[in-house]
């Protein structure tokens, strides 16, 4: 099993949990873009957003709930950003779907 995230799932590459239930778990960017920047991913391996069915639609609920609840447990009542980066042109760099959570100053728009 060569994917970094499913790696950290399953605690091989060790990592501080944010946030973690029976469908996701969350942990700090390695590289953050933000002050808080928060990876949220789901436990079960999926390549990218663009490579789910119908079956998935529960789980892509969760995963942006469960954002919104990490964001509500840093404080980031002022706002934050979701990004799902996917495919070449979207600048993924992981195949492992995962959403950013990004907070803790202003964001610009467009984004690059
Ligand atoms: P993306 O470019 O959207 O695929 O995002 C991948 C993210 O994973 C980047 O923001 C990286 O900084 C982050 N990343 C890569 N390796 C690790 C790691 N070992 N622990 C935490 N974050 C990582
Ligand atoms: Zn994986």
């Amino acid at each position: 099993m060569s994917c970094l995230f499913c790696k950290i799932v399953e605690g091989a590459i060790p990592t501080t949990p944010i946030f973690e239930d029976e469908l996701s778990y969350a942990f700090a960017d390695i590289n953050p873009q933000a002050p808080v920047h928060i990876l949220i991913v789901p436990r079960e391996h999926i390549p990218s957003i663009a490579e789910t069915d119908e079956s998935k639609r529960a789980l892509l609920g969760h995963l942006l709930w469960a954002a919104a609840e990490i964001a509500r447990q840093k404080g980031l009542s002022k706002g934050y950003r979701i990004v799902v980066n996917t495919g070449e042109d979207g600048g993924q760099t992981v195949e492992h779907l995962h959403l950013h959570l990004l907070g803790g100053r202003e964001m610009t728009w467009p984004p690059g």
